[in-house]
């Protein structure tokens, strides 16, 4: 499950950026997920709970993951239609070709977390 490593490499910047200021007892993580970024939703939200219960020192025992869904948009580099792409590879739907330009849906970043000040 690679979310297991995707978490674990968000979770880290989480840590060095709340280790910077000072803050512990987190209680809250927000991600930004796009549709098309190979991350399943809960998946994550089983690798989080298996990471926050290993570090009590750093989350709250009830801390949670949000995740908020960037929808995909691709657009085709010869007609210029905007469509929605199921998978990386955006296949134009006018053109039959893949032509497509991915605009969104690749995101994974983390939006804000939420802790108290030591
Ligand atoms: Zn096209």
């Amino acid at each position: 499950m690679h979310e297991m490593s995707l978490m674990g490499d968000i979770l880290q910047l989480v840590q060095e950026d709340a280790l910077e200021k000072r803050i512990n007892n987190i209680s809250k993580v927000e991600l930004i997920v796009g549709e098309i970024s190979n991350a399943m939703p809960d998946a994550l939200r089983m690798a989080f709970d298996i990471f926050r219960d290993q570090n009590l020192h750093l989350f709250h025992k009830e801390a949670e993951l949000i995740i908020h869904l960037e929808e995909a948009k691709a657009e085709c580099v010869i007609c210029g239609v905007q469509y929605q792409p199921t998978q990386k590879i955006a296949l134009c739907p006018n053109c039959q070709i893949p032509s497509g330009k991915i605009l969104t849906g690749e995101t994974f970043q983390v939006l804000s977390y939420e802790g108290s000040h030591e």
